[in-house]
């Protein structure tokens, strides 16, 4: 008798465990295809980055395409201006085949994407026209620092990248996103209402909600905050409201207030401003080294010559590249972070696993990823352990202080579980 209490009571205990946890599904066959041909693309895309410039360099054209763009600009800034039009134009023509396989072909192949051609080329005209716009913007800045000072050049450049870098975060949202989607006031102002008692219990004040209008291109879902200071914003994808239920999405909007209210877009900045520090210094050694080694296949003497853009940008891209697996593993820090601020602040387990499984599925997400593609690609923890830790992380249950329980003064005594 007994002994069927004890029986009882374990399959009670194990059903009520059973009730509150969310398994992981199985990727599709489509997920696993797609990983899997995502991982080949990824080397190739890395490969070619690194391909282009060098035989663009070996080869001497980079000093042709300098001499034409030195003949018509004859002076100092018109060359460096029409090298790096010819330069750009030159890059996306080559790129053309790939980019069109890439985030057209490949994405209406898996059923991610149903954009028709015509929405797709505009789209990359006008993202042509919006990078080529920003390069120009810049691209002379460190030439021009080359001149003055090519020895100190790289310390001026970093002072300088820190400023613009914080001007495109505030300028992105409200001048460049608007060009490519619709950017409105969410149209679930009940939905609104509860994400705005969310973001008060929460600390943020005057918080601004966004819905972008995706659902016409695409079904993939996604939420992130963007801009800074005036223009610091919680967007939302239509796709992600139309897919999520109430309190999934209050999960995921709990994820994105950890963001804003844990400052990880200050902690990002500092990571990058460091990276960048030490990524022109090494930038400016190995150029100035590979100069004196190849100037006569480079046919350029100088760092402060424009043919040396691809240099540079081959020498970035292999630092950038190298410092992947560091990046990704401070960003999954702050996204793991984050899982727990929306976690303590929803106390919605359920919600919160459901609200990853729907991603994992909607997105073509592979949920267990191998430990290469972790070090080299994951921004984010695989999307399986973020459900398994939503299953898990509790404290509340056993009494433990939550940790992040400082940021919730606002709510702790008006709100428990949603
Ligand atoms: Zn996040």
């Amino acid at each position: 008798m007994k002994k069927s209490i004890f029986l009882f009571l374990l399959l009670n205990t194990s059903l009520a465990f059973c009730f509150d946890s969310v398994s992981v599904p199985p990727p599709s066959a489509e997920a696993v295809s797609f990983y899997r041909s995502g991982n080949i693309l990824w080397a190739l895309s890395r490969c070619f980055e690194l391909i282009i410039p060098i035989l663009i360099l070996f080869t001497g054209f980079s000093a042709k395409i300098r001499n034409i763009a030195r003949t018509l600009g004859r002076v100092w800034f018109f060359e460096v201006i029409l090298y790096f039009i010819f330069y750009y134009l030159l890059l996306l023509i080559l790129n053309l085949p790939y980019t069109y396989y890439l985030t057209y072909i490949r994405l209406k192949d898996y059923g991610l994407s149903f954009q028709t051609f015509h929405d797709w080329l505009i789209n990359f005209v006008k993202s042509g026209w919006v990078n080529l716009g920003i390069g120009l913007l810049v691209i002379w800045i460190p030439y021009l620092l080359i001149k003055k000072s090519p020895k100190k050049w790289w310390v001026y450049t970093w002072l300088l990248s820190i400023p613009i870098m914080l001007l495109f975060q505030v300028i992105a949202p409200v001048w460049i996103d608007p060009i490519f989607n619709r950017y409105g006031p969410m149209k679930d102002k009940k939905l609104e209402q509860q994400i705005l008692q969310l973001a008060e219990c929460a600390g943020i004040e005057g918080s601004r909600v966004y819905e972008v209008d995706r659902s016409k291109d695409t079904k993939m879902m996604n939420a992130y905050v963007t801009g800074f200071g005036q223009t610091k914003r919680i967007v939302l994808t239509d796709t992600i409201i139309q897919g999520m239920s109430a309190k999934e999405l209050l999960f995921v909007m709990g994820h994105e207030m950890g963001h804003y209210v844990l400052h990880h877009m200050w902690y990002g900045l500092a990571y990058f401003s460091c990276l960048a520090l030490l990524g022109l210094y090494l930038i400016d050694k190995l150029a100035k080294s590979a100069i004196r080694k190849f100037s006569i296949k480079f046919r350029f003497t100088h760092l402060g010559d424009i043919a040396s853009l691809p240099l540079l940008l081959v020498l970035f891209q292999a630092f950038m590249l190298l410092s992947t697996p560091l990046s990704n593993y401070v960003s999954r820090v702050m996204e793991h972070e984050a899982d727990i601020f929306g976690l303590e602040i929803t106390k919605d387990n359920r919600a919160a696993a459901e609200a990853f499984v729907k991603l994992q599925r909607e997105n073509l997400a592979y949920p267990r990823p191998g430990p290469i593609y972790i070090f080299w690609r994951s921004t984010h923890p695989p999307l399986g352990q973020r459900v398994d830790f939503c299953n898990s992380y509790r404290p509340w249950v056993r009494g433990v202080p939550l940790k992040y329980a400082a940021k919730f003064n606002r709510c702790q005594s008006s709100r428990d579980p949603l």
